[in-house]
């Protein structure tokens, strides 16, 4: 089914859902450094429940559905709802955000059970500044889960790298270098503000200042005809089969063509990543909702969905950490 959009005429027709607000890094941009509360077991939707929202969903018009977290991979039987979801007819793509870090364990399966493609976050490619910025020293098993995600065909294999002034700034050079040597899709994202964690406005580095630096290279050519369905813009250095892409949440919203809804571990729907504004779904679905009255709901937060983020004026999310929203 098509023609799913909100009060401002924009398509939706993307779903990520965080499965978990647990963890097994602690990123400085993400995760809180202190008070972190975690969700109660009890409070997470199953998935048996995140495929009755998803189904619901499917059949208002969404077609593309992409799992993330906290971290995905840590909780257990992401294969088997990534062949449910898959199965639910209309959608046409289900992929993965992960760190990486259990992914070369479970390439192989979640490619197997439908999954189509993943999103691997990596802000470094030095061992010490990997341990500074994720408190954790697992750089060797996220590179092992890149090449592993590769070799399955779970194609293209996107890395996620946010720039931070003075932490990793000085390695846009070198993740640049991969996607001329190793034909790597690397996508460059400007920090944004998230509440209670360490990394600060000061070390917020524009796309436009990253790719004044990545002229060293040589000349960035837009890739043509676009690619993608999201809000990064792509381009390529000359005769490399490699991507550079450049996600633009702070300097350059692209409020104006935003696709999303976003599901969080314990059952809000969220119709802006930046807005607090949620509508819970968990109550509902616990108590036997029927799926018109389900649809409703869904309804209801895409017409809420605001017609841009107000980082500019100042509002900042508080409720939720971006462990808990799922980025
Ligand atoms: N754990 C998985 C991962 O790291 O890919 C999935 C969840 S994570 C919240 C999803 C994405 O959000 C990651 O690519 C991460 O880099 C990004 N992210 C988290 N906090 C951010 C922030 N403050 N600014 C920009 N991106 C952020
Ligand atoms: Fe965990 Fe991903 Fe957040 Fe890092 S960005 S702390 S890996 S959820």
């Amino acid at each position: 089914m098509t023609g799913f959009s909100d009060s401002f005429q924009r398509p939706i027709n993307y779903l990520r859902i965080s499965i978990t607000d647990r963890c097994n890094l602690r990123c400085i941009y993400c995760m809180p450094t202190e008070g972190i509360q975690l969700m109660s077991h009890s409070d997470i939707l199953t998935y048996e429940e995140i495929y009755t929202m998803a189904k619901a969903a499917a059949e208002l018009g969404i077609e593309k559905i992409r799992i993330t977290g906290g971290e995905p991979l840590v909780r257990i039987g992401l294969p088997e709802l990534i062949q449910m979801l898959a199965h639910i007819e209309g959608i046409d793509d289900v992929a993965l955000t992960t760190n990486g870090v259990l992914l070369a364990s479970y390439a192989a399966e979640l490619k197997k059970t439908g999954l189509r493609r993943v999103n691997v976050s990596l802000d470094t490619l030095n061992q010490d500044k990997f341990e500074l910025i994720t408190c954790r020293n697992n750089l060797d098993d996220v590179l092992e889960g890149i090449e592993a995600a590769r070799s399955v065909g779970l194609h293209p294999v996107k890395v996620n790298v946010v720039v931070m002034e003075g932490i990793n700034d000085n390695e846009l050079l070198d993740f640049a270098t991969k996607t001329i040597d190793e034909g790597w899709h690397v996508r460059f994202i400007e920090l944004m503000p998230s509440p209670g964690v360490s990394a600060i406005a000061s070390q917020f580095v524009p796309v436009s200042e990253m790719k004044k630096r990545l002229k060293l290279l040589g000349k960035l050519k837009p890739c043509l005809p676009s690619v993608g369905n999201g809000p990064a813009k792509y381009f390529r250095f000359p005769h490399t089969s490699g991507t550079i892409g450049f996600i633009t949440p702070v300097s350059e919203h692209f409020c104006f063509c935003c696709n999303r809804l976003r599901l969080t571990a314990d059952g809000k729907l969220r119709p802006c990543l930046l807005s607090d504004y949620e509508i819970d779904l968990k109550s509902p679905l616990r108590s036997g909702i029927p799926s018109s009255e389900l649809k409703k709901l869904i309804k209801k937060a895409v017409a809420n969905k605001p017609l841009r983020h107000q980082l500019a004026e100042g509002c900042i999310p508080k409720d939720r950490p971006m462990t808990q929203v799922g980025g």
